[in-house]
């Protein structure tokens, strides 16, 4: 009897009890001010945008939006702190860092449901994910403040001195985490404008500063649009901008601060390939694409967003992995049960269905599950691209949504050349059982992280940050510190 390479691909059904997580452990305010030297205050001019719960479209807080004149006096402030911060010792820099490392771990619950509420991501990442990587990340830095020196970044390293820190919506408090932890450590002021779509989790954030007792100005939030980081950008009193968002919007900052003495970091977009040999063991590599591009909805920077397989098992994977796609939980956020949450915006919701209908109209086949979409809010279902080109804008643009794009290669060389043909170089995953092959790849492709027989893992430890167009400078490890320090005392 002939026996198939396949195994049996009816898509089970399951029915699943709801499973919400309390919402009443958050208490939302109706209105929030900026946090400037240690207190909230009023904007100068009283202008306030809503941030909304992208599950329902409920509004959920009146958030204020900052000036310039507001960015200006929030630098003065961090300027100010700067003097005696930067003057106390690492270890007492490390004891504040610590401090707040165990808030965010104490308050890790009420945290995880204001993230979801207001990005609308799956409460089992901002749970599982996004929170404790928060508090590791203070952890780890707390643990550098007092060996600085140590670092391999020359004798007496120094802070930069105010570090303007732009962040965007897709992880807002991790990303929020990444740049005040080790810019803490080192001895820098901060002011940090949080995304207009969710800005909720780094004002709870500077209650938390307030708690941990840190200095007044050393944190200073800023909530805005657009406009409030140009703002912030362009303020010659700023020592450093760090810049995590779209390719776009980096280049126009760049294009700003060149000429300038600012120090800049971009961390920007990415369109990875994760690459499926035929030796891989199949099924681990099904639950690594589908976490590479679905965790998140699809909206990570370093999401797997063109799978490229090899052709003689390309069946077989397309197969197993629509299988598994038609697993996937998709609703409410807070549904301790949901794999695929909400996307983030209107407008983003916007943008995947434009290059969702690019790709067909460019000969693409799509397919999605079966995947009811509940009425209200911004949703999108799984989706899976076969027969992509190379050229067509699914395969080079950043979709930053729940889509995959799948392509084929016959030899390694064909996966590298393939890889590597994008404007971007933030990472790209391998999948192979063989080591020699996982170095022999890694040392081909231009990206910044490469992840074997795994895809999405991030650690405190380990520097994150992209070539090309997806970036430069390294956030985390020991890496991430000579983004805030005059090196080798100079
Ligand atoms: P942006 O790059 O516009 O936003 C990132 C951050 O920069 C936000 O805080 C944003 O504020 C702020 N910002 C916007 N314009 C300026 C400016 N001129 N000067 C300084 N700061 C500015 O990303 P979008 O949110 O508009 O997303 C658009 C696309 O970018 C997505 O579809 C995705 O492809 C990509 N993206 C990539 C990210 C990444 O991590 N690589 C993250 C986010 C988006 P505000 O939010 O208030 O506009």
């Amino acid at each position: 009897m002939a026996t198939s390479t396949v195994p049996d691909l009816v898509t089970p059904t399951w029915e699943y009890a709801p499973a919400p997580e309390a919402r009443d452990i958050v208490t939302i305010r109706s209105n929030y001010g900026l946090f400037i030297g240690g207190r909230w205050v009023d904007t100068v001019d009283g202008s306030s945008f809503k941030t909304i719960k992208p599950a329902t479209e409920e509004d959920l807080a009146e958030v204020q939006s900052a000036s310039a004149r507001d960015v200006d006096r929030a630098v003065k402030a961090a300027r100010t702190a700067f003097t005696r911060w930067s003057q106390r010792t690492g270890a007492e820099r490390g004891k504040y860092l610590y401090r707040i490392a165990r808030l965010v771990q104490e308050r890790a619950r009420e945290l995880a449901v204001l993230e979801s509420l207001d990005n609308g991501k799956p409460i089992k990442e901002s749970r599982d994910v996004d929170l404790p990587l928060v508090a590791a990340h203070f952890f780890h830095y707390a643990g550098w403040a007092d060996k600085l020196d140590w670092a391999g970044l020359g004798p007496d390293p120094r802070p930069l001195g105010v570090a303007g820190q732009i962040i965007p919506w897709n992880f807002p408090l991790l990303m929020l985490a990444w740049k005040i932890a080790p810019a803490l450590a080192c001895g820098n002021t901060i002011v940090l404008k949080p995304a207009e779509t969710t800005p909720l989790t780094a004002l709870a954030f500077a209650d938390i500063c307030a708690q941990a007792d840190l200095p007044p100005g050393v944190v200073n939030i800023v909530t805005g649009a657009g406009e409030t980081g140009h703002a912030l950008v362009n303020h010659r009193g700023v020592d450093k901008i760090a810049f995590t968002g779209s390719t776009e919007v980096g280049k126009e900052i760049q294009r700003s601060l060149a000429g300038t003495d600012t120090h800049l970091t971009l961390e920007l977009g990415g369109k990875a390939a994760n690459i499926v040999f035929d030796d891989a063991p199949i099924d681990q590599a099904i639950e690594g694409i589908v976490n590479g591009i679905f965790f998140n909805q699809g909206h990570v920077c370093c999401a797997g967003s063109r799978l490229l397989v090899q052709e003689s098992v390309h069946d077989a994977v397309i197969a197993k992995l629509k299988r598994r796609l038609g697993t996937l939980h998709l609703g409410d956020p807070l549904d301790k049960n949901t794999d695929i949450g909400a996307i983030n915006s209107a407008a983003q919701l916007a943008r995947i269905k434009e290059l969702v209908s690019v790709g067909e109209a460019e000969g693409g086949q799509r397919w999605q599950p079966v995947c009811p979409l509940p009425a209200k809010g911004f949703w999108f279902a799984p989706t899976l691209f076969t027969n992509v080109g190379q050229s067509s804008r699914i395969a080079r643009e950043e979709i930053f949504g729940p889509v995959l794009s799948v392509l084929t290669f016959r030899t390694p060389e064909e996966a590298i050349a393939k890889a590597n043909n994008t404007p971007y170089g933030l990472s790209a995953g391998v999948w192979t059982e063989k080591g020699s092959r996982i170095l022999w790849m890694a040392n081909r492709l231009k990206a910044g992280v490469v992840w074997a027989n795994t895809f999405n893992r991030f650690d405190p430890t380990s520097p994150f940050g992209g070539y090309k167009e997806s970036g430069f400078g390294r956030e985390g490890g020991r890496h991430g510190l000579a983004a805030y320090l005059h090196a080798g005392g100079g």
